[in-house]
């Protein structure tokens, strides 16, 4: 039952309790001293370092947190032919018997949730409370699509025919699938489409960001643990360009679930697109240009929270995050000072104190681009404010900029800068126009106490996920299924009913005695 009491979400960890800061602070401070590794796992095996690269913690660079090595040629086509292997097996075993292991693997998230959190602290830059975000979906994943497979994975369907025939129809996985996540959701999302992939009755070659490969050998080593026959995921770090396209390109790749940039959705597409062999499904999650809508009737103070939150939570990581807010003319300037004011409360610093709101950005690379951003804010348009950020990491102050118009940004930025374009709310359709040409449709905010104005934003602005009068990020799993439109993504939708079926392939058997 996906809707009923059998199925709950992850209850998390409460910060403001004294001994769960505690806990974590422990969890963290275990990590000192100790390095991680992450290279290929093949068949539950790690391949010996070969030419292994320091990783270092983007929230303090003097920090070594653990080797990763890249996947090899010979590595990638020994974990197609385990996974080519074991895969009918798994497929055999239904929709209830994947469900008992990804369950398992719930709940082995949960009973490792401290070690876990530290680790996204160390490797991701992510704050104790993003960590605590990250393991809950990550457990919630597995319980949703444990639920789907057994509510669409179970028995044939029976469909009616003529008489003394009978006509039945099942869903199965596919084969092997890659699934190539992000480093801004680590451990959930690599978790989640793994998930995906195996509860449709798939095996899996997984390649994680290259930012974040601990995190995902963790992940690999607690699915292993829960009972997943290591033949059936396999770890394959590495470069995009090199370990990705290789992925993609092989004969036995079965289907792509990718979440990432544009570029790369495009660069696999094509890679797809040149194959001379089975032509497979690309479930993609990209980028988004997202947008907020306020009017004259809006709470102020609800939206400089609301906005702080989805422009600057988890360093604006996220694809969800706000981008550009539109202000009416007359309360602008009121909006402006509120939001430059309301932006000094915010802590940037060290991820593991559970007193810091935004930790670093992913990496120099990351600062650089959008370093090299606020400067064209600078010159080009208006910069309101930015915070100063802290030396030993890759730290980047918070932005507020405002820009002449939605035409100014077509292209996603990520990271904790937002762009405000002074509108009139009477003339939608012109301030959102070029919002709309840009091509994206990823989330929406709204707030206003007029419902017509809140239905005429989401016609004007097309979106997968919209929300009104409260912040537009950290959809919940089964709550707000998620994922876009257009430039940021092909659907279906994380965490929805809908997602396991572009895994699966449809057989329809008719027998007539
Ligand atoms: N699902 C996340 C959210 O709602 C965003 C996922 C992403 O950034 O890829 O905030």
């Amino acid at each position: 039952d996906l809707y009923g009491p059998s199925r709950r979400n992850s209850l998390g960890m409460d910060l403001s309790i004294a001994d769960t800061r505690q806990v974590l602070e422990t969890a963290v401070a275990a990590l000192d001293g100790q390095l991680l590794d992450a290279g290929p796992i093949v068949s539950g095996r790690m391949a010996p370092p070969a030419r292994p690269e320091e990783r270092v913690s983007p929230a303090d660079l003097a920090r070594v947190v653990g080797r990763a090595w890249s996947s090899t040629p010979e590595q990638v086509d020994a974990a197609y032919v385990a996974a080519r292997h074991a895969q009918p097996r798994w497929d055999a075993r239904g929709g209830e018997g994947r469900a008992q292991v990804l369950r398992a693997m719930a709940d082995t998230l949960e009973a490792n949730r401290e070690r876990l959190i530290a680790i996204c602290a160390v490797e991701a830059g992510k704050t104790l409370a993003d960590g605590v975000a990250e393991v809950r979906e990550a457990a919630d994943f597995c319980r949703y699509y444990a639920s789907l497979a057994e509510r669409q994975f179970a028995a044939p369907e029976t469909l009616r025919g003529p008489v003394g025939e009978t006509n039945r129809l099942s869903l199965h996985g596919r084969g092997v699938f890659a699934c190539i996540s992000p480093w801004n959701f680590p451990l959930a999302i690599f978790t989640g489409q793994i998930a995906a992939a195996l509860a449709a009755g798939n095996a899996v070659v997984a390649k994680p960001a290259e930012q974040t490969p601990l995190i995902a050998a963790e992940a690999v080593r607690l699915y292993h643990a829960a009972g997943l026959d290591p033949d059936l995921l396999h770890l394959l770090p590495g470069d995009g360009a090199g370990v990705g396209q290789q992925l993609v390109a092989h004969r036995d790749c079965a289907g792509v679930a990718f979440t990432g940039g544009t570029d790369t959705a495009w660069a696999i597409n094509r890679t797809l697109a040149a194959r001379n062999g089975p032509i497979v499904p690309f479930i993609a999650e990209t980028g988004g240009l997202n947008a907020m809508f306020v009017d004259t009737t809006a709470l102020r103070e609800q939206v400089i929270d609301d906005v702080l939150t989805s422009a600057f939570g988890s360093a604006g990581q996220r694809c969800s995050a706000l981008r550009m807010l539109f202000v009416p003319h007359d309360t602008a300037d009121q909006l402006i000072e509120g939001l430059a004011g309301a932006m000094d409360t915010l802590v940037l610093g060290d991820p593991a104190d559970p007193a810091t709101d935004i930790g670093p950005v992913i990496d120099e690379d990351a600062r650089g681009a959008l370093q090299a951003h606020v400067e064209r804010l600078r010159q080009e348009a208006k910069l309101w404010r930015q915070l100063p950020a802290p030396d030993g990491g890759c730290f980047f102050g918070p932005a507020l900029a405002e820009i002449p118009s939605a035409a100014f940004l077509q292209k996603e930025v990520f990271g904790p800068i937002l762009h405000v374009v002074r509108y009139d709310p009477n003339r939608l359709e012109a301030a959102a126009a070029p919002l709309r040409a840009a091509g994206y449709g990823l989330t929406l905010g709204v707030h206003s106490r007029i419902e017509a104005f809140a239905a005429d934003v989401q016609r004007a602005v097309p979106a997968g996920n919209a929300y009104v009068n409260r912040s537009m990020i950290g959809a919940v799993v089964g709550v707000q299924p998620f994922g876009g439109e257009g430039l940021s993504g092909t659907g279906p939708k994380a965490g929805g009913p809908h997602a396991l079926l572009r895994y699966a392939v449809e057989r329809a058997v008719s027998v007539n005695i």
